[in-house]
């Protein structure tokens, strides 16, 4: 089972550690993940801090159409017209490791399924 880590993509956000930011506006950051399981791998985060997808309130329900919004643009942009997949993590049993609520953005390859 995965372990929750601190909340390092804080750290992204604040740009205390570097990342390779593919989008950033007032609500949201997307950065490619250091280690990508397809050609395409953007991870897209609420600058909010939310620590998993169960604590989600309505509150959140603008910032997170943003993000999936986010998503469209970037896969235009990151040349993924032949499909993509998003993948939400959450909590320990789903291979969340981050404690920080995130959009993983996949594509450029043929994506099996069902996931591991
Ligand atoms: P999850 O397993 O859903 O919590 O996803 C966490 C993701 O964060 C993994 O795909 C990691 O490869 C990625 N990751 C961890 N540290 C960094 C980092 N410093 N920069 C970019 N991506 C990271």
């Amino acid at each position: 089972m995965a372990m929750m880590v601190h909340n390092l993509f804080l750290k992204i956000i604040n740009k205390e550690i570097p990342a390779k930011i593919a989008h950033e506006d007032d609500l949201c950051l997307a950065f490619h993940d250091i280690n990508p399981q397809a050609p395409v791998h953007v991870l897209i985060i609420p600058k909010k801090v939310i620590r998993t997808h169960a604590d989600l309130t309505p509150d959140d329900a603008a910032v997170m159409g943003h993000i999936h919004l986010v998503a469209v643009q970037l896969a235009k942009d990151l040349g993924l017209s032949a499909g993509y997949r998003l993948v939400l993590n959450c909590d320990e049993q789903a291979g969340q490791t981050v404690p920080h609520l995130h959009l993983h953005l996949l594509g450029g390859r043929d994506l099996g399924w069902p996931p591991g």
